[in-house]
């Protein structure tokens, strides 16, 4: 038997060893492979304390905003070189496929040097006053202490979300990964290390929701909270801020729509309904996990999709030709068991997969259902898995009600060949993004969030660097002339 790998919690810019600690299991075959750092309340409160003392004293602070940048520049540099080595450990820890860690990873770099790239670009403005004898302008100042709170899937590229513009803006942060497949993220902070960032700046702790992520979110010297997850964290992480009034942005789930007209091209679409369901074993906020496909071209396209789904490569999420690995968790698997379950109960006809395999690994098989005529729970709720559900409608206008139909809001798909559809459809669906003739593509440079119940907030671009700032407005007096009646406020 091999010997377990150990990581540790990265605090005040030392490598150390939690209050407790897990193992952390292998999802290909739910045996332990490492054991991690357990941070509790006590962990917590010194990492936050360490970002409080970074904020305020030392050489972060001293840092101008191009030097910042450098910073960021070099960790690039340094998760670009690492990129491999962090890809196959986020694959074994969470058993997410190496061709896409592989490809993700070296993308994150990307994301860093976004932000390092915009550091030196945050202005405070100059205001046209409407008094006389009046100097007014504005700064933009790091927003404080950040608490950064990611799930287990993605985990480098949703902690660099974050990362990336909260240092720009000359923040600091604590860091949460999620008590499954933290790895990634603990061997991340050495690269942060490497990267010559003060001590405090950046804190990585790992730990359970309860003991870890609710003391960090409930922690007086909190200022902001940036949280991606599930819906009902998410309330916790608001009425935990509640406390001391933390501001909070939420990147959280989606039951997203992928609308195709029969005026499509189809096998186009289907390449991209795979894609946007099957990829990454459909443990995607974005997955669009609701095809609504136009009525006259239902069969054609499923038996497109029934075949290409039948031909995934299942397999051992290290070995470069698996297209579809395991579930992060057991647990995970077991949930997606029972939501086709109540599905196919409430009328939903299984076109393909729906049965838990035999064997070790939380593997599930890419899972298409028919949901016409049934008022199917998969419908509703999020499976965070290979699964997808069907509705047709036969016009636009159904089209529209029913991508809207539901509680979330973050992603969305339409394939159509018709230009003033695509047009009208952008328009009137209620989503954070929509993808046309195309799904899944994202970008530092591009916004990303959702409304609704997926959340509030945006992820990448300029304004999100703005988000971890706070403007402070200053007035300065050019007058020489003793300051008149000072019963009127001027
Ligand atoms: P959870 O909401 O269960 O967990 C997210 C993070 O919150 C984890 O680090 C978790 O820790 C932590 N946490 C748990 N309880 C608390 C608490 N009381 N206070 C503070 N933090 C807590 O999400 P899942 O792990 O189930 O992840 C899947 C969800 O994330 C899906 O809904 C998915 O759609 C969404 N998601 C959204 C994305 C977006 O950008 N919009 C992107 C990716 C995923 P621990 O793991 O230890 O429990």
């Amino acid at each position: 038997m091999t010997a377990m790998r150990r990581f540790q919690a990265y605090i005040d810019g030392a490598f150390v060893d939690g209050e407790a600690r897990f193992a952390s299991l292998d999802p290909s075959t739910g045996e332990p492979w490492a054991e991690m750092p357990e941070a509790r309340e006590a962990d917590v409160d010194r990492a936050v304390r360490a970002a409080d003392r970074a904020l305020r004293e030392g050489e972060w602070p001293k840092l101008n905003a191009t030097q910042r940048g450098k910073l960021l520049y070099r960790l690039a540099d340094l998760v670009a070189a690492k990129a491999q080595d962090l890809a196959e450990l986020e694959t074994r820890d969470t058993g997410k496929i190496i061709r896409e860690t592989s490809a993700q990873i070296a993308y994150v770099a990307d994301y860093y040097r976004y932000y390092a790239g915009l550091a030196d670009k945050i202005e405070g403005a100059v205001l046209p006053i409407d008094k006389p004898d009046m100097e007014v302008w504005t700064r933009r100042e790091p927003i404080g202490v950040v608490a950064a709170i990611v799930p287990w899937n993605s985990q480098l590229f949703l902690a660099a979300v974050k990362i990336g513009p909260a240092l720009a803006a000359g923040c600091t942060l604590v860091v949460k990964a999620s008590e499954d497949g933290p790895a990634p993220l603990l061997a991340f902070a050495r690269l942060v290390h490497e990267a010559g960032f003060p001590a405090g700046v950046v804190n990585v702790v790992t730990g359970f929701g309860p003991a870890c992520g609710s003391s960090l979110t409930r922690h007086p010297l909190v200022a902001h909270v940036a949280f991606t997850g599930g819906p009902e964290t998410a309330r916790h992480v608001v009425r935990a801020s509640a406390e001391n009034l933390a501001s909070t942005s939420l990147e959280l789930g989606g039951k997203s729509p992928f609308v195709v007209f029969a005026d499509a091209d189809l096998e186009s679409a289907a390449n991209a309904q795979v894609a946007a369901i099957f990829a990454a074993t459909g443990q995607s906020c974005v997955a669009g996990s609701r095809l609504l496909v136009e009525q006259s071209v239902k069969d054609r396209f499923l038996a497109i999709l029934k075949e290409k789904a039948e031909r995934v490569a299942i397999g051992a999420p290290l070995d470069m030709a698996t297209e579809v690995g395991p579930l992060c968790t057991a647990r995970q698997r077991d949930h997606i068991q029972r939501l086709v379950d109540r599905s196919a109960d409430a009328g939903a006809r299984i076109v393909t997969g729906g049965r838990t395999p035999e064997g070790p690994g939380n593997y599930y098989p890419p899972t298409i259902l028919d949901c016409d005529g049934a008022d199917a729970p998969g419908l509703k709720e999020e499976f965070f898995g290979p699964v997808l559900s069907v509705v047709s409608f036969e016009t636009e206008a159904v089209a529209v009600a029913l991508a809207n139909d539901t509680a979330f809001g973050l992603a969305s798909g339409v394939f159509t060949t018709n230009l003033a559809k695509a047009h009208r459809m952008v328009r009137a669906i209620r989503a954070g993004i929509v993808w046309v003739n195309t799904y899944r593509a994202v970008s530092p440079i591009a916004p990303f969030g959702g409304t609704k119940l997926s959340g509030h907030g945006r992820e990448g671009g300029l304004a999100a660097a703005l988000d971890y700032t706070r403007t402070k407005t200053v007035w300065l007096r050019t007058s020489d002339d003793p300051i008149p009646d000072p019963f009127v406020m001027r």
